[in-house]
């Protein structure tokens, strides 16, 4: 029986082929598009979408270079906001503490615990300190009040916390979706801030507060936001939103209502497990079109369209638009108003029982 490792890269290849015959046998990095074949086994490596230690049960492929790259940049600061969201704890819960903390001015080497009853302790180090800096110290303890600074590096971590989010939520979707979702010149942005994680390439408001919500489960699916509705993905406590097909332009105008409040509606959706990709897919969600591959555009693979009418009814499939109908749609997309309506034959169900798939484990 071939190893479940095998199977899963021969259905991501299976994938790639319908979107590239000549591809066949060939994997794809969803992250930096690189080409590689199938048996170079060791350039092909597993990644965890969220960082393993905080309950990131989901696992997909990516070169060896853009997953030593994530682990490096995105996981570390990532990994503990998700940690500190999870746990519901404060910032004082924070793993990564600088081990200095000032005294009354004096720098002290140490660290701070926060108790079961939300007050913090303060444990100093006097043999980690030089003697001078252990007598400045003893000079600056005056009695009375103690004015204790502590840093909190998260604190400054925020846009590598971002791009750890956008990098978890473009993966899921390539997880759920495949070659449908990388191969849309619309998310050049988004992998080129997923691959530059210190370079400010799209503005940080890709990422917004979910409020109270901390959801258990990443998921996928859409926002609606302001009558716009945009790919989204739900890890922790924030959504990540991506541009949609009509909406390109997305982050721009995410950016240019920053700081206004917002009411968000969600919806969540299951298209496929352990990377059982569907054939090439797009996804209209009410009147606008979320996905749709460049393939599609070029008219070198014809979709099957997924409609969902939105609060949480399964979705519609259509058949293949012919080449006069996507034409027809192509010129009704318009790239900077938004909104891109869709005019298909309806056509058969869709074969997946879509909503009947198990979760990963
Ligand atoms: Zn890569």
């Amino acid at each position: 029986m071939p190893k479940r490792k095998d199977q899963i890269l021969e259905r991501i290849t299976s994938n790639l082929a319908q979107f590239e015959p000549s591809r066949i046998g060939s994997f794809v990095c969803p992250t930096c598009l690189k080409l590689f074949p199938i048996t170079s086994k060791s350039e092909i490596t597993q990644a965890h979408v969220v960082p393993r230690y905080c309950g990131g049960g989901l696992k997909t492929y990516l070169c060896k270079a853009c997953n030593s790259h994530f682990g490096k940049y995105q996981d570390e600061w990532f990994g503990e906001y998700l940690y500190l969201a999870r746990s519901g704890k404060g910032l004082f819960a924070t793993k990564k503490q600088s081990r200095t903390f000032t005294i009354n001015g004096a720098q002290v080497t140490g660290e701070f615990r926060e108790t079961d009853d939300g007050s913090l302790e303060f444990y100093i180090y006097k043999d980690l300190m030089s003697p001078d800096a252990v007598a400045a110290m003893k000079a600056a303890e005056t009695p009375g009040r103690r004015k204790i600074s502590v840093p909190i590096p998260i604190l400054e971590k925020s846009h590598l916390i971002t791009v750890g989010f956008l990098t978890a939520g473009y993966l899921l979707w390539f997880k759920e979706l495949g070659y449908s979702w990388v191969f849309q010149a619309h998310l050049d942005p988004v992998r080129a801030q997923i691959l530059s994680p210190n370079e400010r390439v799209i503005p940080s408001t890709c990422v917004l507060d979910a409020g109270d919500v901390c959801f258990d489960r990443p998921w996928i699916g859409f926002v609606e936001l302001d009558n716009n509705c945009y790919p989204c993905a739900g890890i922790a406590d924030r959504f990540v939103i991506f541009p949609s097909f009509s909406s390109p332009r997305t982050y721009e105008r995410l950016a240019a209502r920053a700081g206004k409040g917002f009411s968000v509606k969600y919806e969540s959706i299951r298209i496929s497990d352990y990377h059982q990709f569907p054939d090439p897919v797009g996804i209209i969600y009410r009147d606008q079109a979320m996905t749709f591959a460049d393939h599609f555009c070029n008219n070198s693979v014809a979709p099957v369209l997924l409609l969902y009418l939105g609060d949480g009814q399964p979705p519609q499939a259509f058949l293949p638009m012919d080449s006069t109908q996507r034409k027809r749609w192509q010129h009704e997309r318009h790239q900077d108003t938004a909104t891109a309506r869709i005019k298909v034959q309806r056509g058969p169900a869709f074969p997946l029982a879509l909503q009947d798939l198990p979760l990963d484990s």
